[in-house]
Order: C-alpha cells, then structure tokens, then sequence
C-alpha cells in the first residue's frame, strides 16, 4: 500500500476540542501548505473566554472522574488503549500531520507517529510505578514526602514535530494525575485535535484532554496568565519563552517547563571515523530540513581532517530531490511558511555578505513550495549570522580548529546549550570533553536522539529551563508535599 495521497481528500478537523466535542470557530489566520504555498484552511484563534472554557471544563473534568484518585492501573490501562487507537490510526494522522506540516508522510507512521505512541506507553508505565515516601525523623513522628499532581497543566507545542511533541506533553502530564489544555501551533493543530478525539475513543475522561487554537498573543497568552493554570509545559523558541517566563511573572507566579532553542555544535577530531561522522552530520542539518531544536547546525572540525569530511557532508548534500509532503518517495521537508524562508535566505545572504564562502545552496529550489537548499558554509568566524542566530533551517557552517581548547572555545555558544556532537575514537577525549561540553544532551560518535525514552531532554543556559521525557518529565508534572504526623 502506498502512503501517497491527494491533500484534497483529506477531512480536516477545524475547531476546539473542547470536554467531549469539536467546537467549530471561525477561521482567523490563513494557513499554507507547505509544500505547494496553496492556501487551503483557516485557524481560529480562541480568546481568553474560549480559554477560560477548556480550563473549567478541565477542572470538572478532574473533579468529577477522580482521574489522580482511580486505581494507578485504570489510569495505566486507559493510557495505554489510546496508544492502541493511535497505532490503528496511524495513516490518517499522518495525513493530517503531511497536509499542513513540513513532516513527509513516508516519515510518519514509522517514525514521528510510532515514536509518539512509544513515549505514551512509556509514560503510563510511571502511573502505578512512582511513589510517595517515608523519610526518616525524629522518634516520635512519622515523615512522608507525598506527591499530587498540579491539577490543570496548560502545555503550548511548536509546528516543527507536531504529533511527537504533543505526545511528549500529553504522556506525562496525563499519567501524573492532571488535565490537559493544548494549543499547539497555529500553522499546524489537526493532529493534536485528533489524538484528543483517540482519547474520548479511549475511554480517558471527557475533558482531560482540550485542544485551543490560536495564536502565542491572544491564546498562548489567555493560557499561561489563567489563574486556574498550575503549571505551564513550553516547546518553542527561547523569544517565545522569554516572552511566557515575563507573562507568568506579571500575572501570578507558576512553574513553567521551558524546552527552547538551539544552536548545536558537532566537533569532529581527526581520528574519527570520518563517513560515519558525515553521515550523522549531514542527516543532522538535513532532517526537516534544519527545522530541529537540536539540529546540529555548527561544525566545529581538526584542521587536519577538514578536506575530506567536508567532501563526505557535500556528497550527502547532493542530489536531494523537493517534493510534496504527500508523495511517499519525499524524503526532504519544505520550509513551514515564505515568511520564514526569507528569513533563513536574509541570515545566509548577510553571511555571505560578510565574508563566508558558500560551498553547497544558499538559495531556494526549483519547486511550488518553500523549500530551501542544503547549505553549507564556510569561512565564517563567531560573529557571522549563521553562527550566532538560531537558522531553524538546513544551514551548516564551518569552524576549524588546531587543538582541544580551541575546539571548547568554538564549541560554547554565548546563549544556547541545547545538545552537542563528538566525534573522537579517543575514549579518554570523549569523556573529558563530554564533561566541559555546555549542553544539555551531548551525542558521542553519534548525533540525534535514539528511541531511548528513558534518556530526559532540555537545554543549558537560554535553551530551557526543566526536562522533556525521562523519568523527569513525570515527576515535572507532580508537585510535592511534606507531612509529619506526631505519633
Ligand atoms: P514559537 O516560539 O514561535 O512558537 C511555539 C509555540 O508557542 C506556538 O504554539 C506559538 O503559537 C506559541 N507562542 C508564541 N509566542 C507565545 C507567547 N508569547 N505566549 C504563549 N505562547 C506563544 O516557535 P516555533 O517557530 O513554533 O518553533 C520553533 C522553535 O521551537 C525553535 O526555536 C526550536 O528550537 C524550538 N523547539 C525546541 C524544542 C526543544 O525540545 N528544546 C523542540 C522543538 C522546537
């Protein structure tokens, strides 16, 4: 069976969803298709009455299903049957996921889809797993740390993993005992729409999971000020997060978990193994076409070895064919909006324009949609814009140096640490540099994430604040209390 289908075909669920039904709404911001720039559909943006409704409507929703209180195994067991609905839905989520997103279909339901429906298994797995504790006091006294959830968890998702990072908000935030209000993003909400409808199927509560269109402005705003809000989960940039970390200090204090940008360095020694670093270099900056938080974006090389790696990474770079999302033989993603290609396309020219070389690309391809060319920079020092800026697109510069204090140097950016690559067959090196690596997540002799889900994700420095997956993630979405009881 082929996976390719005609965008036209597809029913879109266009609303709110909010308790156990879509709410229709008028459109209020036109979307594109990546792929071919076509206008096909229009996002409503839910005000903060329309906020205030899913947050009410979820506060019922704890109340009256004792979601926290039930037995562990129910909650477990229901989590795990929307898995199940997830997995035999599979080829219209990624449908829905292909239309208005830069993800291909072909990537979908063995990848992203698959992934997401792991990290839910995952995460229910903690719901009868994870307990409060007994601590040791005084004679006389019984010590316990208890664990609660927050209640309402207000989550906000980015358009450049829609699926996955809705999962990596919905799994733990649900097997901890809360509800849910989602907004994911405005250029791509229909599979966050229907995995609230999954769960409904489920058989989780109706009102545990709601689903608000809209914009960072009005929505993302309405959602991170609701009183009722107790705890806000963030995937986006570190402006974004900048902008929601002022909104809760102004309008009541509430923790926040903050997953942010990036701007990773891969530092490959000479004695690599040199194919397979290119391999994962290239895969790197070429998977959704740069659009990853932890897309390696700055190659920081050995002078020694700079000639034949950079030949490896242009070979990889060669020959990638723009189609439709929708076409099963798409391997290479568009850009998600003309705004953001001009950007990209403005940060590669004032590089150039500053001295850099352009080895490979620095232009859009020859297709109907935004798709911008593998790119790949050289000549450019700690200041180009390349450097610096997060790109969000397949953009790779080019840093040499002669020693490992260089290679720190380089390495350390002045506001990101989100992951990093190394490449070495010294195993002492890999250890010592792994240690002085400011990032939260370094890969050596490999780059990107594995289908490890017990392994937590999060940024140093402007790149987050908190962790995504891992046991962490679970325990994130649960606040503490201490209790003493005199005996
Ligand atoms: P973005 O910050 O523009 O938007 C992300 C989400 O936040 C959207 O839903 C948007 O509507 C909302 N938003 C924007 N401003 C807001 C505000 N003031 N208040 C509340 N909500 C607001 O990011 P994007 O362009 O959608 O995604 C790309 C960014 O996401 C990149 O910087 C990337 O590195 C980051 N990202 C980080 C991770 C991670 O795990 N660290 C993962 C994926 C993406």
């Amino acid at each position: 069976m082929t996976l390719s289908f005609d965008p036209k075909d597809v029913s879109l669920p266009i609303g709110h969803f909010i308790g156990d039904r879509l709410v229709s709404a008028k459109g209020a911001i036109q979307m594109h298709r990546p792929s071919d720039g076509q206008a096909y559909a229009d996002c409503p943006v839910a005000d903060s009455d329309i906020v205030d409704q899913a947050v009410q409507t979820a506060k019922n929703a704890l109340k009256s299903s004792n979601w926290d209180g039930i037995r562990p195994r129910e909650r477990l067991r229901l989590l795990h049957r929307w898995a199940d609905l997830i997995e035999q839905d599979a080829v219209n989520l990624a449908q829905l996921e292909a239309v208005s997103s830069t993800r291909p279909v072909g990537q979908l339901v063995d990848g992203d889809i698959a992934v997401s429906i792991e990290q839910i298994r995952f995460f229910a797995e903690f719901a009868d797993k994870e307990s409060s504790a007994l601590v040791p006091t005084d004679d006389g006294s019984l010590g316990m740390i208890m664990s609660e959830p927050y209640g309402v968890v207000g989550a906000i998702t980015p358009w450049n993993f829609p699926i996955n990072m809705a999962a990596w908000k919905l799994g733990p935030a649900l097997a901890a005992g809360n509800a849910v209000v989602l907004k994911p993003s405005e250029m791509t909400p229909f599979s966050s729409i229907r995995l609230a409808e999954l769960a409904l199927q489920a058989g989780l509560p109706a009102g545990l999971i709601n689903v608000v269109l809209g914009d960072g402005m009005t929505t993302g705003n309405a959602i991170t000020s609701h009183p009722d809000i107790a705890k806000v989960s963030f995937t986006g940039s570190t402006r974004a997060g900048s902008a929601i970390m002022e909104n809760i200090a102004r309008s009541g204090i509430k923790p926040m978990t903050l997953e942010l940008g990036g701007k990773s360095p891969q530092v490959v020694f000479a004695d690599a193994d040199l194919d397979r670093a290119a391999a994962a270099i290239t895969a790197s900056i070429i998977s959704n076409a740069g659009q990853a938080c932890v897309a390696g974006s700055r190659l920081i090389v050995e002078n020694s070895c700079v000639e034949p790696l950079v030949e490896a990474i242009l070979r990889g770079m060669a020959d990638i064919k723009p189609r439709f999302t929708w076409d099963a033989a798409s391997q290479y993603s568009p850009i998600i909006s003309e705004r953001q290609r001009q950007r990209i396309a403005d940060i590669v020219r004032r590089t150039v324009a500053a001295g850099a070389e352009c080895l490979t690309g620095g232009d859009f391809m020859d297709a109907p949609g935004y798709f911008y060319a593998p790119t790949l920079l050289a000549g450019v020092d700690e200041d180009s814009p390349a450097v610096i800026d997060e790109v969000f697109g397949p953009v790779l510069t080019i840093q040499t140096f002669e020693d490992e204090e260089e290679a720190m140097t380089l390495a350390d950016h002045p506001s990101y640490g989100l992951a990093a690559g190394l490449f070495t067959r010294d195993l002492s090196r890999a250890i010592r540099l792994t240690r002085r690596l400011q990032a939260g997540t370094v890969w050596v002799n490999r780059y990107g994430r594995s289908r490890d889900h017990i392994l937590p994700t999060g940024g140093y420095k402007q790149s987050g604040i908190g962790k995504d997956l891992g046991r962490e993630a679970f325990q994130s979405n649960r606040k503490s209390k201490s209790v003493l009881i005199s005996l």
